[in-house]
């Protein structure tokens, strides 16, 4: 039978910058390719190059740094075999959080952690299965589209608003709906604003 592979654009060792574990020092496992096409995507380098690589080569690379935290990210991740990666990870030891667009309906149960980022299409059951809804917003987000994802938020599910690209006006518009919103939270880039990779 051949073993399962992945498309994976980059694993490296940083920390994660945004939402609810700002600072997890963690490796991040940037799986290659997204349908999406966002124009404010800021790893469209993501959605085309990639090498494949076997679960081997995968835990091989992980075994390089200290942190039993791994973040599976994109690209897309569930546009791969997710549930068989989650798995791959679970399996060796670590502790796995998962950053998707919930476009496509997965098996993420095994995933200690999943944030899902809704962009044009989202699956009502990716909005169930999220601890975390993470909503990008701009100047141009529809904020009448963002009340129905606060229909989803409950105690296992907490809502994030990030603004787009660190704009202030972005932080702005932010800062406006969370306190039309209390129990929603701020969610900073701080990678970006600490420039750390
Ligand atoms: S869904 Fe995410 S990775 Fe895909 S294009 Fe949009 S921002 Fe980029």
């Amino acid at each position: 039978m051949p073993q399962p592979s992945w498309k994976v654009n980059e694993i490296f060792y940083s920390i994660q910058g945004e939402g609810k574990h700002t600072g997890m020092p963690a490796v991040f496992i940037r799986l290659a390719g997204c349908s999406m096409n966002c124009p404010f995507c800021d790893t469209k380098y993501a959605a085309r190059d990639g090498q494949t690589l076997q679960a081997e080569a995968i835990l091989k690379a992980l075994a390089s740094w200290p942190a039993k935290a791994v973040i599976i990210t994109g690209g897309e991740p569930s546009e791969q075999d997710l549930p068989a990666l989650i798995g791959v990870l679970k399996d060796a030891g670590y502790e796995v959080h998962l950053e998707t667009n919930g476009a496509n309906d997965t098996d993420v149960s095994r995933a200690d952690f999943v944030c899902v980022s809704p962009k044009r299409y989202v699956s009502p059951q990716m909005l169930k299965k999220a601890h975390v809804i993470k909503l990008v917003v701009g100047q141009e987000t529809d904020l009448e589209d963002l009340q129905k994802y606060y229909a989803y938020e409950n105690a296992h599910t907490q809502i994030y608003l990030q603004p787009e690209s660190n704009k202030q006006e972005n932080i702005d518009l932010c800062v406006k709906l969370l306190k039309n919103h209390p129990s929603a939270r701020l969610s900073l880039q701080t990678h970006k604003l600490a420039n750390i990779r």
